[in-house]
């Protein structure tokens, strides 16, 4: 199949002094219209800041350093301001995770997700905005609709706004979704139902999806591939049964481990002891090797920084002993 999206190699960072100090590395994964990834990791190991470098929204000083990103083809890195607006809420939309953050306070929800049309669209007359805005927040499970579009955003509830601003992110039926923690700031059963919109545009639109969760219904729910994201890295990929089923890498069990049991046990919850280099201090080995527990750490594990490789076919991990068993 087509690729739609190509990131390879994607490298962002900032430079400090004479220092570059790299964020993101190496971080490469593709994606076929209707395919979904989801990438998962502890609080600051990358994962914004890799959806934001898709977007061209990466927030000073950072940049994309090194690397290529492709839309059906064509790059995207270092493409003028004027392009990459034209290309974003069109071809590629996003849903952060704070739902105001993306929503005008002041301005009624209806006549925001209308711009959202408009921006791409400009010629399209007011009636038939009007008709789209109200099939969208239908399609995102909004009860009558053509009251509600007169609300504002504060006047609506956490999950209805974060059913806006999906609705935003798809009023221009984009080829590729990406969706920043969209569930984290709502309650359970709101969650559950955020999910299934997601889903339910995806199929209807075939959109492409990189889904950045911790909730691992969600990405049960939606994933057909899964990255593993530790310190600016994939360190394990693969489709969901592999990485779910058949964790490899150290740090995706502790994940795993940490997740499940947050889910059933809340505070009492296994936690990974110790926490993530910063972005100053990764070191020079397997960044995961200070706080890794597993049996197959060896001293080698902190030389040189293990790259991705196959363990089985679709299935890699970046470890150098599992690598080593693989090719032994
Ligand atoms: P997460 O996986 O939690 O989404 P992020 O992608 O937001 O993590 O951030 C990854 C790392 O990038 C952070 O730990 C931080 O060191 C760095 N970073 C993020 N935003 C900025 C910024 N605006 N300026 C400099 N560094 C940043
Ligand atoms: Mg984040």
């Amino acid at each position: 199949m087509a690729q739609l999206l190509e990131v390879e190699n994607l490298r962002v960072g900032y430079t400090e002094g004479d220092r570059e100090i790299a964020v993101v590395e190496d971080v490469s994964f593709t994606l076929a219209e209707g395919e979904s990834l989801c990438i998962v990791g502890e609080s600051g190991s990358g994962k914004s800041v890799t959806a934001l470098a898709v977007l061209g929204l990466l927030p000073r000083p950072l940049e994309v350093i090194g690397g290529s990103i492709r839309l059906r083809g064509r790059e995207l890195r270092g493409a003028p301001e004027k392009e990459l607006r034209a290309i974003r809420g069109k071809d590629v939309a996003m849903v952060f995770q704070d739902p105001m953050s993306s929503l005008n306070p002041v301005r009624r929800v209806g006549d925001q997700i209308g711009r959202a049309i408009l921006a791409h669209r400009p010629r399209t007359p007011r009636a038939q905005v009007r008709a789209q805005v109200e099939e969208i927040l239908v399609r995102v499970g909004i009860a009558e609709p053509r009251e509600r579009m007169r609300s504002y955003p504060h006047e609506w509830s956490g999950g209805m706004r974060q059913r806006a601003v999906i609705g935003m992110a798809m009023a221009n039926d984009p080829a590729v979704l990406l969706a920043d923690e969209p569930t984290t700031a709502l309650d359970v059963t709101v969650q559950a139902q955020v999910v299934q919109v997601l889903a339910d545009q995806r199929a209807a639109t075939g959109a492409a999806m990189v889904m950045i969760t911790h909730d691992l219904g969600l990405v049960a729910q939606i994933a057909d591939r899964v990255a593993v994201m530790y310190a600016g890295r994939f360190v394990e990929t693969g489709t969901v049964w592999d990485v779910f089923d058949d964790p490899r890498h150290p740090y995706t069990r502790g994940l795993l481990d940490s997740l499940l049991t947050a889910q059933n046990l809340g505070a009492r919850a296994y936690a990974i002891p110790g926490s993530p280099p910063s972005v100053h201090g990764r070191p020079d080995g397997c960044p995961f090797a200070p706080r890794c527990g597993s049996p197959l750490r060896t001293d080698a594990c902190a030389e040189g920084r293990p790259t991705l490789e196959l363990l089985t076919p679709g299935h890699a991990a970046a470890c150098t002993p599992l690598t080593a068993m693989v090719d032994a």
